[in-house]
């Protein structure tokens, strides 16, 4: 790493005058150096080429904490020049800290940047916020890395819980939108089909009239359950789509593949034996499915494999419910 001299000239023209309640033992810059180094914060100050000038106690500790190749003697170390070589090993967010930092040297007022900064056996996320002041007419720069972890883990759950279907425990759609769109992208790149199949409960309104709406939730969450445990692979999704209807997503896969496994996911939801209640009370809850096969390409976008999908699925309930409908079509272009 780059070392300069270091300027420390600062120091000694250090105004002393700024604290007056201070006993005649302390000097400003002692009571300054406490206050800086009881804030958790890492705090670096650099000079316009990126030397280190002053470290508080936090970063000192970090670094010896975390096997960081400078532990003791920071003055002097070019900070610019780290980040720039952790860039060139492939760490994006060094990069952009350098790119920040460069920034705010150029004159920009400060820059802000929360990267992942996890170890082997924690997760943890810092925000890095760049700012300056001028001293003497000198311009400096404070580096500052703050522990974020505990909000970031917060936000995490909270985008978790968001994308997952309260009742059901199911992906969400929500979560389903997101995952189509990543696996319809997906699947154009490698010129792969998509396949969809929207699964709706047949005469669903009987059970909630004949046994209330908690026998109806009851219902709801067995058949998401049954349904669920087809979704296989990482390029599969089950979501609850709304009300009684499941959509599953199946990356890779054409309709003609999914036959069986379609034909077994209405066996499962056969063999539930839910009673669907009046007027017959006879048979149990079945489940209709459209299925449908697409390739993506430029000039389709997902949401018509989706109206492909809803079109077979209203001609499986005309048609009399419990069936599935799918046509076979789809190739390649
Ligand atoms: P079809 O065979 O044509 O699909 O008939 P259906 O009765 O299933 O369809 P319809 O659209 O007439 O009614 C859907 C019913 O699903 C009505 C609605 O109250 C019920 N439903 C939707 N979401 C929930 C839910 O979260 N809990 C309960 N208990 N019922 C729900
Ligand atoms: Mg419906
Ligand atoms: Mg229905």
């Amino acid at each position: 790493m780059a070392r300069e001299p270091l300027d420390t000239s600062w120091f000694e023209n250090f105004d002393d005058t700024a604290v007056g309640q201070l006993d005649a033992d302390s000097t400003c810059f002692g009571f300054l150096r406490e206050v800086v180094d009881s804030v958790t914060d890492h705090i670096a100050v650099i000079d316009r080429v990126g030397n280190i000038c002053f470290t508080n106690r936090a970063w000192v500790v970090f670094a010896e904490h975390n096997d960081c190749a400078v532990t003791e003697q920071w003055h002097g170390i070019n900070y610019l020049a780290a980040c720039d070589t952790a860039a060139a090993a492939g760490d994006e967010f060094a990069a952009k800290a350098a790119s920040g930092i460069r920034q705010v040297i150029g004159g920009a007022g400060h820059y802000y940047l929360e990267y992942p900064c996890h170890s082997p056996d924690e997760q943890r996320w810092f925000m890095m916020r760049v700012t300056t002041f001028d001293f003497h007419g000198t311009p400096y720069f404070v580096v500052s890395h703050q522990n974020i972890t505990e909000r970031k883990l917060a936000e995490e759950k909270m985008r978790a819980l968001s994308r997952i279907d309260g009742l059901t425990g199911l992906p969400n759609r929500r979560r389903f939108d997101e995952f189509f769109r990543e696996e319809w992208r997906r699947c154009r790149r490698l010129r792969q089909p998509v396949s969809l199949a929207m699964i709706d409960i047949d005469h669903f309104k009987r059970v909630n009239d004949t046994y209330g709406h908690q026998h109806g939730d009851d219902c709801l969450v067995s058949v998401g359950k049954a349904v669920a445990q087809f979704a296989h692979r990482p390029t599969d999704l089950c979501a609850r789509y709304g009300g009684e209807e499941f959509a599953l997503v199946f990356g890779n896969s054409r309709a003609e593949q999914l036959l069986g496994l379609i034909d077994e996911l209405m066996g499962a939801v056969r063999r539930l034996r839910l009673s669907q209640g009046a007027p017959s009370s006879g048979p149990c809850i079945t489940v209709s499915v459209g299925l449908a096969t697409m390739y993506p390409d430029r000039q389709t976008g997902e949401n018509e494999l989706l109206t492909v999908a809803d079109r077979h699925l209203l001609a499986a309930k005309t048609g009399g419910r419990d069936r599935l409908v799918w046509d076979g079509s789809a190739a390649p272009t």
